[in-house]
């Protein structure tokens, strides 16, 4: 199958490209504004970025190129030779990167997959098929059929015993037939799927005209296995939409965190039976910057200077004005009035300046009468360089005064900022089933906070009119937090398009000059405390100007500290959803992983994980209804198995530390475009009307609040579920003359603890689990006469015939099943 990704729109707002890629002075700031302050050394910024498309050989050089603070977090692909995606860089990243073995494959221009993603491994034919048989090496983990826009697809993932195997490397073939009682056919070779070291699974995904009944996987080795093939978000329920006086389209454009703020406490205004505002306790640390100045270029004589007011609060006043006075044999001296700092150099005998960068940095921070507080030499300098005089006084600033073209209107207020939650439900009680909406927590990703609104707006305004939008208010309890980082948002809408992280600059001297003012702050999604980077999880970087930055501590920002608040404060709260652009992915546990032997956070329990699946799939059928977007399954799943890890992720935290079912969602991936026959890919800040088929703003936002209002059903279905689950071990208890092949079975997303050596099932018991991840229960060979005794428990968790695993429940009504082996 052959896709293209067209050039990714990163910076597509028109008027916003023009303001970042032309800029020549510091990144993102407006070449036509106002013009530098006369005398001002400028800042030498060689940092225009510019988006790349790249290939990495896998998760180990992802961690290597992350750890030192690359861009590459979102759109990455898995693709047979390895891991595609994007990166913005600048050209000394560029090289950098190309350095670490990244291969560059377009500079800011469209490239194409390759035509058959096929691993390179040819036909299994031209390898010698072992004699033996290998039956049990093969096994089908799903074969999925979906349609897009007139188009049939098959989605395959397989897996053989001996794919770890290095030599010889163990290939896979695929058939499928043609329909019920067809023959097999259509020989392809999959594509091997490692990551980290390890072998997952071999996939495809490629283009059908008709829905196969069965597919057929072989391997090279002569193992073989079939499979039936199932509908994936075929059978979507019509949406809440469909409903003719259904109120929806509410939002017309993209929303900064202040029109977010204030239109979420407007609702709580105007629908105050529903409605109402919880703050957040912990401010942000500000749309706000230090004002500075760098002086002398980017030598050993030049000095970087910091003031120690904000920029808005009395910093961007400040100018240093370094003279150099007649005279021989004098002292370095400083010189204040007002808010004009005046650095008189030091002369040697012959009357030749002599003050070295190390010596002004100290003068300006001891003697500037506290108006400086930070001075030092540039990045790695010693400062050994002797300052030279500037041509007059160099005003400080804290680059945040260049609105860019295109940006929306209005002051933007500086200073750290409360977050309002708007929390929606009729009985806001803490007995109704929490859903925490948690919008743009990356800056840039201006599309999930859309559609988070958007699905405010049509609780609100349906709540009276629309049966089932009613019974979401009444039977839950929802959160947004429509934008978690304002600060970063700020500016990411104002200064530069691709902010990512907050505003919060923990870097040393070595990187806190201005020129790295667009690399400062902290991965709010990076910044938890389960399965963290500071733990040794993979995918989160130590660096102060790594876009995957964890930061210092482990919540050492307000905005993750809030999160951990909102959820404690209120217990309610058992399903949450990141949101976040523009993968096209929905992600569960686990997110992270050791690099080191790839070992995960826990896997959830199958329950749990069966839960998971069932939940995507209606979310997904909602997203597919409005304009029959797909989210591929290969896109779905725990993160770290279908994608990369990345450490210290929220889903992790709030998941393992408190049981909330935790998703992150990529909204706006690649689209089918049935003209060319490609997918396309999204970007972070689409056209907002743009192509309304393809990659829009608009559409997008439409499209994944159905998802969000379907995550309100799921958890409103999930707080009446008072139905205990039941199971059974398949086949059952029974006689049987030789060893036989038993397995559970539930009635829905169920967890089975059993025991094998006649003790009471606890839920100490052994779980119940996947023969591998992502595959069914596993099967037990059964040799001699075992006796299962068991439970099941539901994502709800509700207990099999009301067991109580947690006493000694003396009615002992567990499950108990025999399976008797009568030898000959
Ligand atoms: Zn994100």
């Amino acid at each position: 199958m052959r896709r293209t990704r067209q050039r990714i729109a990163l910076l597509a707002l028109p008027a916003l490209v023009g303001s970042m890629l032309v800029a020549t002075g510091p990144a993102g700031a407006d070449p036509t504004g106002p013009s530098a302050t006369a005398g001002q050394s400028r800042v030498d910024d060689p940092d225009a970025v510019r988006l790349v498309h790249i290939r990495l050989t896998g998760a180990d050089m992802l961690d290597t190129v992350t750890a030192a603070g690359f861009d590459l977090e979102h759109g990455l692909r898995r693709v047979p030779t390895g891991i595609e995606g994007e990166a913005v860089v600048t050209a000394e990243q560029l090289t950098a990167l190309k350095g670490m073995g990244v291969e560059v494959l377009a500079d800011d221009a469209g490239f194409a997959w390759a035509d058959e993603a096929d691993g390179g491994l040819g036909p299994a034919g031209a390898r010698a098929v072992q004699p033996q048989s290998h039956e049990a090496t093969v096994r089908v983990v799903r074969a999925d059929w979906f349609t897009t826009k007139g188009q049939g697809f098959l989605y395959v993932e397989a897996r053989t015993t001996e794919g770890q195997q290095a030599e010889p490397i163990v290939g896979m073939q695929l058939e499928n037939d043609s329909g019920k009682g067809t023959p097999f056919g259509f020989s392809r070779t999959m594509s091997r799927f490692v990551d980290s070291g390890q072998y997952m699974f071999h996939r495809n995904l490629f283009k059908l005209d008709t829905r196969p009944d069965k597919i057929r996987v072989t391997s090279s080795t002569g193992g073989v296995a079939t499979g039936a093939v199932s509908n994936w978000l075929e059978d979507a329920p019509p949406p809440l939409t469909a409903n003719p006086s259904y109120k929806s389209d509410f939002v017309d454009g993209y929303r900064h965190p202040q029109q977010l703020y204030s239109r979420a406490k407007e609702i709580a205004r105007q629908y105050p039976d529903i409605a109402e505002i919880v703050y957040l306790p912990n401010q942000t640390n500000g749309y706000q910057r230090k004002a500075q100045a760098q002086i002398g270029g980017t030598g050993q004589a030049a000095v970087v200077v910091t003031s120690a007011a904000w920029g808005h609060e009395g910093g961007n006043d400040i100018t240093v004005d370094v003279v150099d006075r007649p005279g021989a044999n004098l002292p370095l001296a400083v010189e204040v009035e007002g808010k004009a700092v005046r650095v008189l150099l030091a002369k040697d005998a012959a009357g030749a300046p002599a003050s070295t960068a190390t010596e002004v940095a100290e003068a300006l921070r001891t003697r500037s009468q506290g108006l400086i507080d930070r001075a030092h030499p540039y990045r790695t300098n010693e400062g050994t360089g002797i300052v030279a005089p500037t041509a007059g006084p160099v005003a400080l600033t804290d680059f945040l005064d260049q609105k860019r073209v295109g940006a929306p209107a209005g002051e933007v207020p500086r200073g750290p900022v409360t977050i309002p939650v708007l929390r929606i439900g009729k009985h806001r009680d803490g007995k109704k089933p929490g859903v925490l909406i948690q919008a743009q927590d990356h800056a840039r990703e201006w599309v999930p906070a859309t559609t988070s609104l958007e699905s405010a707006e049509r609780l609100v305004h349906n709540y009276r009119s629309d049966r089932e939008t009613k019974k979401i208010v009444e039977n839950t309890d929802v959160f947004f937090i429509l934008s978690n980082n304002p600060d970063g948002a700020n500016y990411s809408f104002y200064n530069f398009a691709s902010q990512r992280r907050n505003m919060t600059n923990h870097c040393p001297d070595a990187n806190a000059d201005p020129g790295r003012r667009n690399s400062w702050g902290v991965d709010l999604n990076r910044n938890y405390r389960v399965g963290s980077g500071h733990d040794g999880y993979a995918g989160a970087s130590t660096s102060c100007v790594s876009d995957t930055y964890q930061g210092p501590a482990e919540l050492s920002e307000p905005e993750s500290k809030n999160i951990i608040w909102l959820v404690e404060k209120y217990s309610n709260i058992k399903f949450m959803m990141s949101v976040h652009s523009n993968g096209g992915q929905l992600f569960w546990q686990p997110g992270a992983y050791i690099a080191d032997g790839r070992i995960t956070t826990p896997r959830p329990p199958l329950g749990d994980e069966a839960f998971y699946w069932q939940s995507a799939a209606r979310i997904l059928s909602q997203v597919k209804a409005h304009r029959e977007t797909v989210v591929t399954p290969e896109n779905v799943g725990g993160s770290s198995d279908v994608l990369y890890s990345s450490a210290g992720n929220v889903r992790e935290d709030l998941y393992h530390t408190y049981g909330i079912y935790a998703f992150g969602w990529e909204v706006g991936g690649s689209v089918y475009n049935p003209a060319t026959g490609d997918w396309q890919g999204g970007s972070f800040q689409p056209e907002w009307v743009g192509n309304p088929d393809l990659v829009s703003g608009h559409a997008e936002t439409m499209e994944y609040a159905n998802g969000i209002m379907e995550m309100f059903r799921v958890a409103a279905d999930w707080g009446k579920d008072k139905k205990d689950p039941t199971s059974q071990l398949v086949p059952g208890a029974g006689r049987y003359s030789k060893p036989v092949d038993v397995r559970f079975e539930t009635s829905e997303p169920a967890t089975v603890y059993y025991t094998t050596d006649g003790s009471r099932p606890t839920l100490d018991s052994p779980r119940y689990a996947a023969t591998e991840f992502r595959e069914p229960g596993q099967v037990f060979h059964v040799t001699e006469t075992t006796t299962f005794h068991w439970f099941s428990v539901d994502s709800a968790g509700n207990i099999e015939r009301n067991y109580d695993p947690t006493k000694n429940d003396r009615r002992n009504n567990y499950r108990t099943a025999t399976i008797k082996i009568v030898k000959r």
